[in-house]
């Protein structure tokens, strides 16, 4: 079942001058049409301007149609009084972990978004637990939250949507500004939530190492999606990825290379040990090949 469903989207933003006549229109999202299917963690990757912002707000009932609909849960993000709903079903992590944090200690962070729907005082601090639990950060409970790393800070994010018993996790760059090992910590911690929670992901990235792991990878270019596939048929289509001005990993590239130079190797490898084991079969493969040419 899609959990999130797009229909022929279209997104201009309109700038006015001082007289309220329209001065610009900026066609960012142009006719999408994607469904995003329940449990699935899907990547989506574009370079900078493509669109992948404006359509995580959509999705967050943030912005509004300007043509076509978005549904999310079966709920049109154009009805007003479904917006919290949707909020609460579909949470968005944005790229800057310090304009997330409210609260002076952790747990109250993680405990502004369910009060603020009206939980009960009981359930608050089961819901809080719980979450902090899952996001794997009930060790920093009573920690004030400007002493973490990125990467934590970005967790206890994580936590207080986890807090509003979500379906869905929307992540807009949400490792952009963490280092190599808070980016790591976060995409586990998501991953995690999305094997044994089931929570639906979708994660918003231009690093395309992030996208490695994920279900389904969506390429957008100029406000609309060009490539949708697996990680492996995706990373397979090296020149067209820099057509869209995506950095292919090294990995990917390397192999991409050796193929078109006539090393048998499979196509789309994303990781060195996946490269290390197709060059050593295709090595035992030439071996046997020219073992039985000689025979
Ligand atoms: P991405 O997240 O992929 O970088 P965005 O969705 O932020 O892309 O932007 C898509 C297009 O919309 C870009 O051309 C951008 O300049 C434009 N845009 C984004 N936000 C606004 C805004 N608030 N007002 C006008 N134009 C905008
Ligand atoms: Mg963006």
């Amino acid at each position: 079942m899609a959990i999130i469903e797009i229909q022929k989207l279209t997104h201009e933003y309109k700038e006015y001058d001082e007289e309220n006549r329209e001065r610009e229109v900026v066609r960012a999202l142009s006719d999408v049409n994607l469904n995003i299917e329940e449990g699935s963690f899907v990547v989506i990757l574009g370079h900078n301007g493509s669109g992948k912002s404006t359509l995580a707000k959509h999705v967050n009932a943030l912005l509004m149609p300007t043509e076509g609909a978005v549904y999310v849960c079966g709920k049109n993000t154009a009805e007003e009084a479904d917006s919290w709903k949707i909020r609460k079903d579909a949470g968005m992590i944005f790229q800057n972990p310090d304009n997330q944090i409210i609260g002076n200690v952790v747990e109250e962070d993680v405990a502004f978004g369910p009060e603020n729907v009206g939980v009960p005082q009981d359930e608050l601090s089961e819901r809080v637990a719980m979450a902090l639990e899952k996001a794997g950060m009930e060790a920093f409970r009573m920690e004030s939250p400007n002493r973490l790393s990125g990467g934590q800070k970005q967790r206890v994010a994580v936590a207080g949507i986890l807090a509003l018993k979500p379906k869905c996790i929307l992540m807009d760059e949400p490792t952009a500004m963490l280092d190599p090992s808070g980016r790591r910590e976060v995409l586990n911690t998501v991953h995690e939530l999305n094997r044994k929670e089931g929570i639906t992901v979708l994660l918003i990235t231009h690093y395309m190492e992030e996208a490695v792991r994920a279900d389904r990878v969506i390429v957008m270019d100029e406000g609309h999606p060009v490539m949708d596939g697996t990680p492996k048929e995706i990373f397979a289509r090296v020149d067209e990825l820099k057509e869209y001005h995506m950095t292919v990993p090294c990995v990917t590239e390397l192999a991409y290379e050796l193929k078109k130079a006539g090393v048998a190797l499979p196509d789309g490898i994303l990781t060195k040990d996946e490269l290390a084991d197709a060059l050593l079969k295709a090595r035992e493969d030439s071996k046997e090949q020219s073992g039985a040419d000689k025979a």
